[in-house]
């Protein structure tokens, strides 16, 4: 029924195809839990001013170098309603095609399904989240122009995660609450310890 638009790939300005080279970039930091801005609802993007341009390329790059197949605005301290997604790429095969989704919202949803899934935010876990197996995504590109996709699986589960993050959610919200308390209790130690050896 729909279109999906695929945002191009980045100009080749910037060196996304070589991890060693944006290794030397400034790249921005990934906000890691506890921080109380992942909590945080972020606020729809109006207009589509070079600052979002630049933040979406900066989304991109620190995706790419972690590496992710998804990383959401508030991710890297901006509360704003923008993702960018690339399920197509792994380390080994440097295919990108990087999405950029601006105010997506997941406009139809069916299936359930279990997915393994981990967060550059959420260090040192994976943990089983039970997600709609297909989603239709509907969003604006870099372009403003509509993008509507179609999506199951791997990709269906990435949006869902990410537009989570836009709400404030992270995956171990959406596990046992046993298994979370156990992860809080590690990390809490685990950054104990990391202030210790500073
Ligand atoms: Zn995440």
């Amino acid at each position: 029924m729909n279109h999906a638009v695929r945002i191009s790939p980045t100009p080749a300005t910037t060196p996304l195809k070589d991890s060693e080279s944006t290794r030397h970039m400034a790249l921005r930091e990934v906000l890691k839990f506890p921080d109380k801005r992942l909590k945080e609802i972020s606020t729809p993007v109006g207009e589509i001013t070079d600052e979002i341009r630049q933040l979406a390329q900066d989304m991109l790059d620190v995706m790419y170098d972690e590496p992710g197949i998804g990383l959401a605005a508030p991710q890297i301290g901006e509360s704003i309603r923008m993702v960018v997604v690339d399920t197509d790429w792994t380390e080994d095969d440097a295919e990108r095609n990087p999405l950029v989704l601006i105010n997506p919202e997941i406009v139809e949803r069916s299936g359930k399904l279990s997915w393994t899934e981990g967060c550059l935010s959420v260090p040192d876990i994976e943990a089983d989240v039970e997600r709609s197996e297909s989603v239709v995504l509907r969003a604006t590109n870099l372009e403003n122009d509509e993008v509507v996709i179609e999506a199951s699986q791997l990709q269906a589960v990435c949006f869902q995660h990410e537009i989570d993050h836009l709400d404030g959610v992270l995956f171990i919200d959406r596990i046992s609450r046993l298994k979370r308390n156990l992860y809080v209790q590690r990390r809490k130690k685990q950054l104990r310890r990391e202030l210790e050896d500073a």
